[in-house]
């Protein structure tokens, strides 16, 4: 099944008892038991599983060309849920550039919990393979990177991962299984902010984990998420499977934005350059092409002047809307820099962008008054 159509039918039956073309939400903490005391449909209580979110777990895995996968409330919690299921001792190899949120968890709570982690630069294969050791059971990929856009050579990192028997994690949050599919180039789990573009309209936070295989390692992650409880609710996973119906249409529409959006930026002479991975002037321009089917919708740019006059460009804004997140139908403009830690790796003059749905001229001629001085 083509990703356009497994976007709107994989995991889905016409509801049998009404007709209704559209999932019902299935609010139910519990389900009837047989006369003998089994669960025949197989159904039992509402932390355990539920109708609307198996359904997105059959759709992600589908579109992910993934055997199983595994919802949470929140992208943060699914990766908590993997630091989780590993054991005291693992080493952990991660992307100094990591969304800093999942960067936070890892030191603050999981490192005294005896996991040993690295950041390095993932862009630099040899600094991978100097970080690992024998001891190596994850390493973690986010391709492109957030808010730098760096892209990562992830057949690269499975051959480096072989060596140890490491599995390969890739967050495929930005470009989303429409633009990138990581478990076709052999990594084992991949991760989304179901937050950003799956949901697509900035109202429904969740994460979701896809396994390539249905083994030890993703049984634990399902007794996480089964024993613990920090799952999307039922309405939630309604929104996400309605997200999902337009994932295809809408990440068309915005890469082809977001292109246009780059190259006018690029020709602007108050910009100093581009973070896009589908621009030929980007690093990693050739990596981005062989393993992706277009740039996706975030953008960063490099502002010629201080972070004051920076702060002044975002404030210019009109049509965007001065907000973090990106994903949704709006298109979204932040200074990157003061919303992460003290400690971000983030350029003071750097402009995040999150292209979305508007007509790609109106947003242009915003940016191009925003930049004026
Ligand atoms: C947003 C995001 C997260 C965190 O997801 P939440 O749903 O906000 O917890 C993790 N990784 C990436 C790449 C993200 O963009």
């Amino acid at each position: 099944m083509k990703p356009e159509t497994a976007a709107i039918h994989a995991g889905q039956q016409i509801d049998p008892s009404t007709g209704a073309v559209t999932q019902p939400i299935y609010m139910s903490t519990t389900y009837e038991r047989a006369t003998d005391g089994e669960y025949p449909l197989g159904y039992i209580y509402g932390r355990d599983n539920n109708p609307n979110r198996k359904l997105i777990e059959t759709r992600i895995a589908q579109l992910e060309h993934g055997a199983e996968a595994v919802a949470f409330a929140s992208g943060s919690v699914v990766m908590m849920s993997i630091f989780q299921a590993l054991s005291t001792g693992d080493h952990v190899i991660m992307p100094d550039d990591i969304y800093f949120g999942i960067r936070a968890i890892m030191n603050e709570f999981f490192v005294p919990w005896g996991l040993q982690v690295d950041f390095v630069d993932m862009t630099d294969l040899d600094s991978v393979r100097m970080a690992l050791r024998h001891n190596t059971r994850l390493i973690v990929l986010e391709t492109p990177s957030n808010p730098q856009l760096k892209v990562t050579d992830i057949s690269a990192i499975v051959a480096i991962a072989k060596d140890t028997g490491a599995m390969v994690l890739c967050d495929n949050t930005l470009p989303t299984p429409i633009l990138q599919t990581p478990l076709d180039l052999g990594c084992d789990l991949v991760v989304h902010a179901t937050t950003k573009y799956i949901g697509g309209h900035s109202d429904v936070l969740g994460g979701i984990v896809v396994s390539k295989e249905d083994n030890d390692f993703y049984q634990r992650i399902r007794r996480i998420q089964q024993l613990g409880g920090a799952i999307p609710s039922p309405f939630d996973c309604w929104l996400l499977q309605r997200g999902l119906q337009t994932l295809p249409v809408r990440m068309r529409m915005i890469d082809e934005n977001a292109l246009k959006v780059a190259e006018f930026l690029e020709s602007h002479a108050q910009v100093e350059q581009v973070l896009y991975p589908m621009l030929e002037s980007h690093n990693d321009y050739a990596v981005a092409k062989k393993q992706m089917r277009g740039g996706g919708g975030l953008l960063s740019f490099l502002f010629k002047g201080d972070e004051a006059q920076t702060m002044q460009v975002v404030a210019k804004v009109k049509l965007f809307t001065r907000a973090t997140s990106f994903g949704g139908t709006h298109s979204l403009i932040e200074h990157r820099a003061s919303i992460e830690s003290p400690d971000s790796k983030t350029p003071r003059n750097l402009i995040r962008m999150s292209i979305g749905l508007e007509h790609v001229d109106d947003l242009i001629a915003d940016l191009e008054q925003a930049l004026q001085d």
